[in-house]
């Protein structure tokens, strides 16, 4: 249910708190948010590294007026983001108001979705409903939350009503704690499926992503299709481009064997997954 015009600066406003007390991921750094010290080391400012109508997303989506904040919940080792992801002040700071301004030219361009990605999009969330709040009804392409989707339910609450589309990355199965090993996200599998879980079983547009990593077929891939196929309705795009940065060692320094890809691509179908491009 979309949020009106004064319920959203409500809800924009309410956000404002996490800057300087912030449990927006399950990280809950509370009160260090302010000086800039929790896990994430954004502050009370939100940097954005780019903007651009960007051809990468799903066809549904593109082109997209993707929007890239700088700095993120997870530390995935193999980041090909970390240029940003791990400067949380790489780019500019802008206002609400400046942003709001390139969002209604972006969609005057021929954006037909506004993305927001990072790093994570998630410590910017109080940053992204100002925004919204300053564009108003002006808006009329959908809005595209594109995350780790480590989040807490405070987090979702914020975000209902204010988002179209979830696109949730779904990256590391329940297994050898991937995703706390390599993304430095504790509980990583529980947090992330009941966040998906609960924006599916509300009736939300959801994409889910799952980036294919070498050596991750058994704990990660294998699990994860079979957790999505359980969920009808849900769309599935597999990102096949994997490739590690120069400085990652062991399995995931390989590149993916094609055959993974055809198994996962296999799976995929035989499992009735709705898969998108
Ligand atoms: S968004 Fe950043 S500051 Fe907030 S709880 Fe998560 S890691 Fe900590
Ligand atoms: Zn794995």
């Amino acid at each position: 249910m979309p949020h009106t015009m004064h319920n959203l600066q409500q809800i924009a406003t309410t956000a404002q708190t996490h800057l300087a007390d912030c449990t927006l991921c399950p990280h809950r750094c509370g009160t260090v948010r302010a000086t800039a010290q929790g896990r994430c080391r954004v502050g009370p400012t939100s940097y954005i590294a780019s903007e651009m109508l960007h051809m990468g997303e799903e066809e549904a989506l593109r082109p997209a007026h993707a929007i890239f904040f700088s700095g993120c919940t997870a530390t995935c080792h193999f980041c090909t983001a970390a240029r940003f992801a791990f400067h949380p002040t790489y780019g500019v700071s802008v206002t609400p108001t400046q942003l709001a301004a390139r969002i209604l030219q972006r969609q005057e361009e021929g954006a037909r979705s506004l993305c927001f990605i990072g790093g994570d999009p998630t410590p910017h969330i109080p940053f992204i409903l100002a925004t919204l709040a300053e564009v108003g009804n002006r808006r009329t392409i959908p809005t595209v939350f594109n995350s780790n989707f480590y989040l807490t339910d405070t987090a979702l609450n914020l975000l209902s009503g204010a988002i179209d589309i979830y696109l949730p990355d779904l990256k590391f199965g329940p297994a050898a704690s991937c995703g706390e090993r390599i993304g430095g996200m504790p509980d990583y599998w529980n947090v992330v499926t009941n966040c998906i879980e609960r924006v599916w079983s509300a009736g939300e547009r959801v994409i889910v992503r799952h980036l294919l990593m070498p050596g991750h077929t058994h704990c990660c891939t294998v699990p994860v299709l079979h957790w999505l196929a359980e969920r009808p309705g849900i769309e599935v795009s597999l990102l096949t481009q994997y490739l590690a940065p120069a400085n990652v060692r062991g399995a995931l320094a390989a590149p993916l064997d094609p055959l993974d890809v055809e198994a996962a691509y296999t799976l995929a179908h035989n499992l009735g997954l709705r898969l998108v491009a």
